[in-house]
């Protein structure tokens, strides 16, 4: 075989975004794409923000000396510097241009951490409904993902599940506020506990425990919310980000991670990190966005557009009968499935042009997933079809 049958299974195993893709496009060809409801995929539909443009018209017209050329592994320390400053004022601590990588997304950023600090076998809880892709990140480096259920009224932390989650092999836990799929942003309150927990797993089992914070969504945050900043609560932790949300960059690969000045042996971690990003072939984040978003650190797209969206689909679908969570951020909906097989209901959305992701993909049978980062026009001419689908599912 071509390739390893690892791989083989999780391309078998975990495609249903591209499969939905796929599907989109087959039926764009046969009624026309006004008449497709593609809800799939969280590629953000706004283009970023004026600042952005005029950035980037400045750099091209007065170019700096070597501003293509190789950097240290880190990034530029004026994009590092600025960085860390913002993190400073969110959580109030000491964090400086010492304790930030720029990296590729997000997604770089959690490879580099995982390759840090994983020994072979050691685990990572990650919190179910959860982001497709941990799972393959975290056997990229000789971890094993442990999955441990939020509570599933509120998919807020479940505090006793991640308890027994831990144990001698834990190494890490996976948070991700605003969260993707449900919208939902974690209290401070189990934050705090949650740090606490920690703690003392930490004392009672005589090693270091991450808590890795993946916030790509932390500006997309509605009704006057923000998001609490996990340095305030824990103190081995790490921040893992990108511009792919806020500034609706996402094919620009640009992010970083950010470590806890009060982490313990934090040079040794921020050293790991800056090897990793190297060794991982990473190198480092691109030199041209790492000068953009210096600039723009205080920036991000217009988030009105996106409570707007999440308004018109929330009150109808609700309104027709759907069960579901209110999202305090990101761009993302997840009720409940009328039907106790998602995959069917969804295959039933289907029939009427409704492209959705079954709650399955994200290890959360019995939901699905609507992506609202679309065209408003293309949620209001769905809302017959929708109507259409509940009928049908008589709720
Ligand atoms: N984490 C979550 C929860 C996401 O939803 C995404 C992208 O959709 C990522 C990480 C990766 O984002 P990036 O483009 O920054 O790699």
């Amino acid at each position: 075989m071509a390739i390893a049958t690892k791989i083989q299974g999780y391309i078998e195993g975990a495609s249903w975004i591209r499969k939905m893709f796929e599907e989109g496009e087959r039926l764009r060809k046969i009624h026309g794409a006004d008449k497709v409801f593609d809800f799939t995929i969280g590629n953000p539909d706004i283009e970023p923000p004026q600042e952005f443009y005029d950035e980037l018209r400045s750099l091209a017209e007065r170019p700096l000396p070597g501003m293509h050329r190789y950097m240290s592994n880190a990034g530029y320390e004026e994009t590092r510097s600025a960085v860390a400053e913002v993190i400073a004022e969110a959580s109030g601590q000491p964090v400086t241009a010492a304790e930030v990588v720029m990296t590729c997304g997000a997604s770089g950023a959690l490879n580099v951490v995982l390759k840090a600090i994983l020994n072979p076998g050691e685990e990572v809880i990650i919190l179910t409904p959860h982001f497709v892709e941990y799972k393959f990140y975290i056997d990229n480096h000789g971890g094993v993902p442990r999955d441990v259920w939020t509570d599933r009224n509120t998919f807020q932390l479940d505090l006793a599940a991640i308890e027994a989650a831990i144990n001698d092999k834990t190494r890490a836990i996976i948070i991700n506020t605003p969260h993707n799929p449900t919208g939902v942003i974690y209290h401070a309150d189990s934050l705090k506990k949650l740090g606490d927990l920690v703690q003392r797993k930490e004392r009672e089992l005589e090693r270091q425990i991450f808590v890795i914070s993946d916030e790509p969504y932390a500006r997309i945050a509605y009704d006057g919310r923000h998001v609490p900043n996990i340095f305030t609560f824990v103190d081995n932790s790490v921040i893992v980000t990108s511009h792919s949300k806020d500034l609706a960059l996402p094919g620009e690969r640009i992010g970083y991670l950010a470590a806890n000045p009060r982490m313990t042996h934090v040079e040794l971690f921020m050293e790991g990190a800056v090897f990793c990003n190297r060794t991982l072939g990473f190198v480092n984040a691109p030199a041209l966005m790492q000068r953009m978003v210096a600039k723009l650190q205080r920036s991000s797209v217009d988030i009105g557009a996106y409570q707007k969206k999440r308004d018109l689909l929330y009150d109808n679908l609700t309104a027709m009968g759907f069960r579901m969570v209110k999202p305090d951020g990101a761009f993302y909906l997840f009720p409940q499935s009328p039907l106790a097989d998602d995959v069917e209901f969804v295959r039933t959305a289907q029939k009427h042009n409704i492209l959705l992701v079954p709650g399955a993909g994200f290890g959360a049978p019995g939901f699905f997933r609507i992506a609202y980062c679309v065209d408003e026009a293309m949620i209001e001419r769905s809302l017959p079809a929708w109507r259409a689908l509940a009928e049908e599912m008589s709720i």
